[in-house]
């Protein structure tokens, strides 16, 4: 039995018959990828993207849904297309999304001619269809949230990369799932708000799951072949969940309540987009990986040990019952999880440079400081806590990492809040989407209101 099966084995065996397993990995699509992801105009992604272009000119129908952004980061985005424009016989264009920079989005239509572009406005949306009207362009654009929706779960759709920052990347991932796309999750907090819906979604839509975050694809490289409900059975003992330790690892307490964003925004490996990038300093990025790894591989908190490692080579690690440790090595550059993603299972030139073990010359290995770095902990509580909990400690993020940079409250602030939120909050189960999204409501208020109070 394949790996993809085994994952969605783990996650699904109760309700997923070996049946469905085989015919869905029969199934599978080598070609028509769709994709929403994120990239800028300019630089690196337009490097990347006029080659697809010219490609796709070549070829017939279009599968590809891309979240643009301009002049900002769009990380995962342009590295995707990065991977695409390198194999461009293997993957079309679909669609193009982004949230309100229609001149962004316009360039990219040029370069792409997918069949929809989406933008978040009206007004953006209208801009976009006037300048692609004057470009003699025939890429319809539509707006809003309920586009989103549409393009990842249209029938012409085959792979969604789910790239869209935070929260808003929830629903448009849900409907990709319940409409059986294989779904590239590069977009965590789906999995710490909806973990639980949104696993059922993918259960009950047939969908295929592929997580895109490194560690996470370290995993699921370095899991056994077989199909199996828990850890255990598989022979597992745990996950060695690998963090980098961020911008601030020998910063103390006192230190840490002076840094500014741009100190924070300044990861020593990785280039992330801003949101990420605070999270991974406060390590409330290493806490959302754990709730991520617990959905993703049915590993209990228990199971998950998480080990700062500051070089970035290994990506995460699988600790068998008979003492062997399994992990998985490279440069850090997320072209490598991408690429396996896009490929799986065959393996995908990805352009990323070879590892140089000479050059890397020592892997070091740390406990987290939790004290120093409470957000940790307080992810922790929230997987132990269950119900809502993930939704209210995300939620509450969120508007911290946004004040933060804004530089409306501290950096110490950011764990702070996220206590006061939870501690101000009902912990309960929830069942539906629409429960999930009004504790995100809330949270949000409460969030809001202790920032105004600072
Ligand atoms: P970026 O900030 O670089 O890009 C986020 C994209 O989402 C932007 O294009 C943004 O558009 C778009 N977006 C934001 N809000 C909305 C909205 N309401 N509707 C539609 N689109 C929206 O983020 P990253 O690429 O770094 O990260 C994307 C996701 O991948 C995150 O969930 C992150 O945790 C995860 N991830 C990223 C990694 C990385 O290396 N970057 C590694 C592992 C996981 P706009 O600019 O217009 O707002
Ligand atoms: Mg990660």
């Amino acid at each position: 039995m394949d790996r993809r099966r085994f994952l969605q084995g783990t996650l699904a065996a109760p309700m997923v018959s070996t049946f469905a397993l085989e015919t869905r990995a029969q199934s599978w699509p080598t070609r028509n990828i769709t994709m929403v992801v994120a990239f800028p105009p300019g630089g690196q992604a337009d490097l990347a993207a006029r080659p697809v272009a010219l490609a796709l000119e070549k070829i017939l129908g279009k599968s590809v849904v891309v979240d643009n952004r301009v002049g900002a980061t769009g990380t995962i985005g342009i590295q995707t297309i990065n991977v695409i424009a390198q194999h461009p016989a293997q993957f079309e264009v679909f669609a193009l999304t982004a949230n309100s920079n229609a001149d962004g989005l316009f360039e990219q239509c040029l370069q792409f001619h997918p069949s929809y572009a989406v933008l978040l406005s009206e007004e953006a949306a209208e801009h976009l269809r006037q300048r692609l009207k004057q470009a003699a362009i025939s890429t319809e654009v539509l707006c809003g949230a309920e586009a989103l929706d549409f393009v990842s779960s249209h029938p012409k759709v085959d792979a969604v990369m789910a790239a869209i920052v935070g929260s808003a990347g929830l629903l448009p991932a849900i409907s990709a799932a319940k409409a059986g796309k294989r779904i590239l999750l590069a977009n965590k907090e789906t999995l710490v708000m909806a973990g639980k819906l949104f696993m059922q979604a993918v259960e009950e839509g047939g969908a295929t799951l592929l997580p895109i975050d490194s560690e996470h694809n370290a995993i699921f490289q370095v899991m056994p072949n077989k199909r199996t409900s828990n850890l255990e059975n598989a022979g597992i003992k745990k996950i060695l969940l690998t963090a980098s330790g961020g911008p601030f690892r020998h910063a103390t307490f006192e230190e840490l309540a002076h840094v500014t964003v741009k100190q924070a925004l300044n990861h020593p490996n990785w280039v992330m987009g801003p949101k990420i990038t605070i999270d991974s300093a406060t390590l409330m990025n290493k806490g959302l990986e754990v709730i991520e790894a617990h959905w993703l591989f049915n590993a209990k908190p228990e199971q998950i040990e998480v080990v700062v490692h500051p070089q970035s080579v290994i990506h995460s690690m699988v600790e068998y019952i008979d003492g062997s440790v399994l992990a998985q090595l490279g440069n850090p550059d997320m072209r490598t999880p991408i690429a396996y993603a896009l490929g799986y299972p065959d393996r995908l030139q990805s352009g990323v440079n070879s590892l140089d073990l000479f050059k890397t010359a020592r892997l070091d290995f740390e406990r987290p400081d939790t004290e120093k770095f409470p957000c940790l902990r307080l992810a922790f509580d929230c997987l132990k806590l269950g119900g809502n909990a993930a939704a209210i400690l995300n939620a509450a993020n969120e508007v911290a990492v946004e004040a933060f940079i804004k530089e409306k409250i501290g950096f110490n602030d950011i764990p702070r809040l996220i206590e006061a939120v939870l501690g101000a909050s009902d912990i309960v189960e929830v069942s539906t989407i629409s429960m999930l999204l009004t504790t995100d409501a809330e949270s949000r208020q409460r969030a809001q209101e202790w920032v105004a109070k600072r």
